[in-house]
């Protein structure tokens, strides 16, 4: 058998960990995947995997997509993800979380770590009684940033969406410029209202029915099938339900000139960029126009690591700069011929100090 760090998914991670906890009953992961900027920062997993090689997968490639995340969004952080291994039932006590913030702290801030999917404000606030190297804890104050990063990252979606219908439609109003908005979750929402706000014209899918009802009811959005909202005539198509919606049979249904949503890992596969390209659809890549959440932990940890709590318009006025690395993303494109996400990366490996010159 190959070893394990040969595979590609291992993509010279700096440190792979495995926590066993006999008392707690934790087995968990953490993948650094880059310090190159700063401490590895992203999200702990709560997950019951099939296959111990399926959770290893899911931390490594996580861990190596928040190198980038951050780097793109300018912050000083590396990248680095945390997985913990559920079983069938989910069982998760407050021992488990307890021995994970131990493991966290015995990293001692090589690793920087929030909440992810399973993973409650609540929880995180256990781990943060064993160590200081948490970020995504709820807000102390008005003006104080932290908490949900829901709707930061609706935020910058926000921005990235008016950014891409200025660069391919020409236009700097989203009066009449038709959304497509998949998943009306808490990015969804968010993206919806402040959309609906400059007059966009918005259909919504939920598989949800009762949130999406509520949801199109205060925008004044129309209710659309879920297997017919990728299918919709739109300007813009949003995806901020699931991954891998970019297939081949994605692909070929769209019927829009712009793809700009939160959901992670978009594109199932790495030729589903070009493919757009090729449809002549503007692609916003995943992990440039989500970075609103990321900003707004990130800049709550490092205030509270100086001492300083700051304000949340410092995070917003750090989100209104996702659309100047998309233009850049988006004219390096044309220069070069390269689709977006293959520019987005190969900036985001330069950055990080892996670049074809680095
Ligand atoms: P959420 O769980 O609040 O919302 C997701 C919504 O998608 C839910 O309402 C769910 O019912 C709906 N959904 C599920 N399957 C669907 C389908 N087949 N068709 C239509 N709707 C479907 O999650 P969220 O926090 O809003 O995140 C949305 C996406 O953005 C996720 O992919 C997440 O990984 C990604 N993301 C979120 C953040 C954040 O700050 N929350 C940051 C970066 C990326």
């Amino acid at each position: 058998m190959a070893a394990f760090w040969t595979e590609p998914d291992f993509d010279d991670h700096e440190l792979v960990q495995l926590v066993r906890d006999a008392r707690s009953g934790l087995t968990a992961i953490i993948a650094l995947h880059s310090t190159h900027l700063g401490p590895g920062a992203g999200g702990t997993r709560f997950w019951h995997y099939g296959n111990p090689q399926d959770a290893m997968r899911d931390a490594l490639r996580l861990s190596r997509g928040m190198s980038f995340k951050n780097a793109m969004a300018g912050l000083p952080m590396g990248g680095g993800k945390a997985v913990i291994l559920a079983d069938e039932r989910g069982t998760k006590t407050k021992a488990m979380l307890e021995a994970f913030g131990d493991a966290v702290d015995a990293l001692g801030g090589r690793y920087v770590t929030a909440e992810d999917v399973g993973i409650s404000v609540d929880d995180m606030a256990i781990v943060a009684q064993r160590t200081r190297y948490v970020s995504g804890l709820a807000p102390q104050g008005e003006q104080a940033v932290g908490g949900d990063p829901g709707p930061f990252t609706a935020m910058g979606v926000y921005h990235g969406i008016r950014a891409a219908v200025a660069h391919k439609l020409g236009s700097n109003d989203l009066r009449g410029i038709r959304v497509a908005v998949q998943g009306a979750g808490s990015v969804g929402a968010g993206l919806a209202r402040l959309l609906a706000r400059d007059g966009a014209v918005l259909t919504l899918a939920d598989i949800n029915a009762d949130a999406v009802a509520a949801l199109a009811d205060e925008t004044g959005a129309e209710i659309a099938p879920t297997d017919a909202i990728m299918s919709m005539s739109c300007d813009v198509f949003s995806p901020n339900a699931l991954g891998a919606v970019l297939d081949d049979d994605g692909v070929a249904r769209l019927d829009c000139a712009i793809v700009a949503g939160a959901a992670n890992n978009q594109l199932a596969r790495p030729e589903h960029g070009p493919m757009l390209a090729d449809r002549g659809i503007l692609y916003a890549p995943d992990y440039v126009i989500n970075a609103g959440g990321i900003i707004s932990v990130t800049l709550e940890y490092l205030c509270r690591m100086q001492g300083s709590p700051c304000g949340i318009n410092e995070v917003r006025a750090r989100i209104a700069q996702i659309p100047e690395r998309l233009q850049q993303v988006w004219r390096e494109s044309e220069a070069s011929g390269r689709s977006p996400d293959q520019v987005a990366d190969a900036m985001a490996m330069q950055l990080i100090g892996r670049g074809d010159s680095a």
